[in-house]
């Protein structure tokens, strides 16, 4: 029997509260299905922790984490004592680089029992992969002369790796989908990425015949990502262009506090990070009311991403059934806690077996 060795950074705020609440989900997912179990070690490291001692993180933190298949984090931040800036680099990006979680995926959903911002929405069910190394967020560039004539120059930076490696994961994951995959390109304006990108995608959808693929111009993907999302299954793009379409795929699920998302390393060689949308939210922390949906779902990534897949899809359809039961926390309008969601949510898992 498989046994899973994760980290656990529950971090900040409602990091907290949501990461223990994902935790009893798992748990009942390996009892459910018989065939696998876990053992998650947990790391306080955080705002918290850096307000101790001076570091975010322990100098071998990284080599600590090494250890672990992959690690399942909460949310870290506490902007009123702890710059953004020292909590992001000291913890998360330096995880992210170190550890060349190079492809960022974030699934986005219609979801039965919540209502999206979109007026009378078809059923849609798409999920992006967003390069998360390179391209557009490049350290490459500076300014020259200052006043009226100063002139600001950011290099963009598209490798054929770093490219390929983002495409190629798009098309594997389609595979196990709707078979179809989006492009998300701008070459009628950029003139050197963007034709580039669409030769590595037109040479890498040679070794997928099965796949459908299409190429669209980023500016039209975005409207179509509000008038018909439902035309969409995988969608790959450039560092930016992914997270402003992320951004809008978590607007038409409805809440921030649902959506998950995983930053993965393709190679296998370093541990994958598993870590919702949503931040630490401490206007709501320690109250017991944040939403665990974000987390449980993230949890449900982690799973597909071991190759359970169907418990995975038994944790999202326990989800719709709690939500289509109108028990929600106070960000979708409902008064439940996130433990009372939570039990829901594995009572509604456990109905389904
Ligand atoms: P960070 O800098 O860590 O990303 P942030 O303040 O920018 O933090 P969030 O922490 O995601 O962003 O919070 C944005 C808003 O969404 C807050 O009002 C917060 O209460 C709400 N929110 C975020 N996550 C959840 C959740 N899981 N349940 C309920 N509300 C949430
Ligand atoms: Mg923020």
């Amino acid at each position: 029997m498989n046994k899973y060795e994760i980290a656990l950074i529950p971090g900040d705020g409602i990091g907290k509260e949501v990461v223990p609440a994902a935790v009893k989900v798992l748990e009942a997912a390996a009892e459910i299905d018989g065939g696998f179990s876990w053992s998650f070690t947990e790391f306080p490291w955080s705002c918290e922790y850096y307000l101790k001692h001076g570091v975010m993180m322990p100098e071998d933190g990284l080599e600590t984490l090494k250890n672990f298949q992959h690690i399942f984090l909460g949310a870290v931040g506490m902007p009123s004592l702890v710059p953004d800036h020292v909590s992001l680099w000291g913890l998360l990006i330096k995880i992210r680089r170190s550890f060349e979680q190079a492809v960022n995926i974030r699934p986005a959903k219609l979801l039965r029992g919540l209502e999206s911002p979109l007026r009378d929405p078809k059923p849609f069910d798409l999920i992006v992969v967003r390069e998360n190394s390179e391209g557009e967020y490049s350290e490459i560039g500076g300014s020259i002369h200052k006043g009226m004539d100063e002139v600001v120059i950011q290099n963009n930076v598209f490798t054929r790796k770093g490219t390929e490696r983002a495409i190629r994961y798009g098309f594997e994951l389609a595979k196990s989908r709707r078979k179809h995959v989006t492009s998300a390109t701008k070459s009628n304006g950029i003139v050197y990425s963007m034709p580039f990108w669409d030769r590595v995608f037109n040479e890498v959808k040679t070794d997928y015949p099965d796949i459908e693929t299409t190429s669209t111009h980023i500016d039209a993907l975005a409207a179509y990502f509000v008038m018909k999302p439902h035309l969409f299954d995988v969608i790959v793009s450039s560092n930016l262009f992914g997270d402003i379409l992320t951004d809008l795929g978590g607007a038409i699920m409805g809440s921030i506090g649902i959506a998950p998302a995983a930053n993965i390393n393709v190679e296998g060689k370093y541990p994958s990070m598993f870590e919702p949308v949503h931040g630490s939210a401490p206007d709501i922390a320690g109250k017991g009311i944040a939403n665990p949906i974000g987390q449980i779902w993230t949890g449900k990534m982690l799973l597909d991403h071991l190759g359970h897949q169907e418990v995975g899809n038994l944790i999202l359809e326990a989800i719709e059934d709690t939500l289509e039961a109108g028990i929600k926390t106070p960000d979708l309008k409902g008064n439940a806690t996130t433990e009372e969601v939570t039990s829901a949510i594995i009572a509604n898992m456990k109905k389904r077996v």
